[in-house]
């Protein structure tokens, strides 16, 4: 059989994963990776998810075990509306669906409101896999630019000239950028996107990974201030996950939103994959029950603070002046900027090499190409790793630079 005569036309608009495809070669031992955006396996709650799974056998095998409902978990959803709900919008578990990771509550939103040439924007740079997911819908990317303060209102407003359907921003510690949108955009961004009838998917896997101080308020809490109560009056979606916060094997996110919204997200993700694994949502639950989320947030805090602070130093000491970088003040990422004659695909090359790996900044642009950037991950290295993997890949951004 040809395979490839009998795939379908949309299957083309598939592309392979940089960072997968990446993540591959960087699973080998002996090679530094900053590459992929993975949590510090050593600090993966077991004992208390062991815990929490001896409890669900002992005790609740039957709803952990059975098939469940497509919405999620009742007593999970609950949590997570208790939880987005604020001091003027009291959500219900009708507003949640518990999706199996951020990634399928993405792809949710996009398949219950993209219809194709419809136009869709985007930090630019933004999360590779989200390109991935709303490509096959056939969304028209267009890219807004940013600074180290987040999404640019202005260029937004520029941008909005031209009616667009969705809004899809990172604004804690994006991915691959490290910046953070500040409370003043936050409130022009929400204006603008209100005042044109945009709908705005706000994904936010790291926000409680902060390291300084907690971020501002989200797009969903602002946009929930001004809905007199009525969640129909919502237009801001709200992406999360216990990916970063948990770990991501559970596979546990969700989305929340007005609740027609979330009963449209249903019907597709039934037709998809009925539910997410029950299994996985009880122990979820479970460890929200003992409190230890808050707890493993503290251990983890410090831990990427000084592998962030690790990494910063190291960049200011090792990286010729050409260099420049964000400062993420949470997350997993910074982003580096070369002068433009460095190729961030053939320093990769140079870099594997050396057993450095990251992930170089092309794939995360939509419009224009952009190949003098470059994403680092710094909650996967040890500071010893970190120091040493920025040393080696120094090296080779100055042999570039020197066009060696
Ligand atoms: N959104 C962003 C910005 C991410 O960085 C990631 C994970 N890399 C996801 C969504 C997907 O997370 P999950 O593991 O919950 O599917």
């Amino acid at each position: 059989m040809n395979w490839n005569e009998s795939f379908a036309a949309r299957t083309h608009l598939s592309r392979r994963s940089a960072v997968r495809e990446l993540l591959k070669r960087t699973a080998q031992p002996g090679v530094i990776s900053f590459a992929g955006g993975l949590p510090a396996p050593e600090y993966f709650p077991v004992d208390e998810i062991r815990t929490a799974t001896r409890y669900l056998l002992e005790h609740r095998p039957s709803p952990a075990l059975q098939y469940g409902e497509t919405e999620g978990v009742g007593e999970l959803r609950d949590w997570i509306a208790a939880h987005q709900s604020t001091a003027g919008l009291k959500l219900y578990r009708g507003n949640v669906v518990i999706t199996t990771g951020a990634q399928q509550a993405l792809e949710l939103v996009g398949r219950t409101v993209i219809n194709p040439g419809d136009r869709v924007l985007v930090e630019n740079p933004t999360y590779l896999a989200l390109l991935a997911a709303w490509r096959p819908l056939e969304a028209e990317f267009l890219g807004v630019s940013g600074d180290q303060d987040g999404l640019n209102p202005d260029d937004l407003s520029q941008v909005l000239r031209r009616p667009a359907k969705l809004l899809y921003t990172i604004p804690n510690y994006q991915n691959p950028q490290g910046t953070t949108l500040s409370l003043e955009r936050r409130r022009r961004v929400l204006e603008s996107s209100l005042q044109h009838g945009v709908v705005v998917v706000e994904d936010d896997p790291y926000g409680s990974l902060h390291y300084d101080s907690a971020p501002p308020p989200s797009l969903f809490a602002l946009n929930a201030e001004s809905c007199d109560g009525d969640s129909e009056r919502l237009s801001t979606v709200h992406v999360g996950t216990f990916s970063k916060t948990v770990a991501p094997g559970l596979r546990v996110g969700y989305a929340v939103g007005s609740k027609s919204l979330i009963e449209k997200m249903v019907l597709v993700k039934q037709a998809m994959d009925l539910h997410t694994s029950t299994f996985n949502q009880h122990i979820v639950l479970e460890l929200l029950r003992m409190g230890i989320l808050e707890k493993h947030l503290q251990r983890l805090r410090p831990l990427y603070r000084e592998r962030r602070d690790a990494m910063l130093a190291a960049l200011g000491d090792e990286m010729p002046p050409e260099a420049v970088w964000t400062r993420p003040d949470g997350g997993m990422f910074l982003f580096v900027t070369l002068p433009r004659t460095v190729d961030t695909q053939s320093l990769l090359g140079r870099a594997l090499a050396q057993n450095v790996a990251f992930v170089p900044g092309e794939d995360f642009h939509v419009g224009t190409q952009v190949r003098n950037t470059l994403r680092l991950n710094f909650s996967n290295s040890g500071p010893e790793q970190i120091r040493e993997g920025i040393r080696r890949l120094a090296v080779e951004i100055r042999s570039e630079l020197a066009g060696r």
